[in-house]
């Protein structure tokens, strides 16, 4: 049951301890909400599966973070990768 104080995480009653239930309403905040499409800019992005996001528009299916359609850091795969080869070029 949804509590005033941890919401939707209230229905694990008093179990896993207070810091942990209001942790996991963060992440399942962005988790339940639908976000916006980066194709067609509906608010229409849902979670399909881990790391899935779909839309219900478009039709549209992109891989994101596992909770949110951002990765955690809010930083592109390809910059990642672009870096990760810049240091193995230094090294060299
Ligand atoms: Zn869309």
């Amino acid at each position: 049951m949804a509590t005033k104080k941890v919401k939707s995480t209230g229905r694990f009653g008093v179990r896993y301890g207070r810091r942990i239930r209001v942790r996991s309403l963060e992440v399942e905040k962005t988790l339940k909400i639908r976000h916006e499409c980066p194709s067609c800019a509906k608010k229409a992005l849902k979670r399909i599966s881990k790391g899935i996001w779909g839309c219900r528009t478009c039709g549209l299916k992109v891989a994101g973070g596992a909770y949110s359609p951002e990765f955690a850091k809010k930083r592109p795969v390809i910059a990642a990768a672009k870096e990760t080869k810049a240091v193995g070029k230094t090294e060299e």
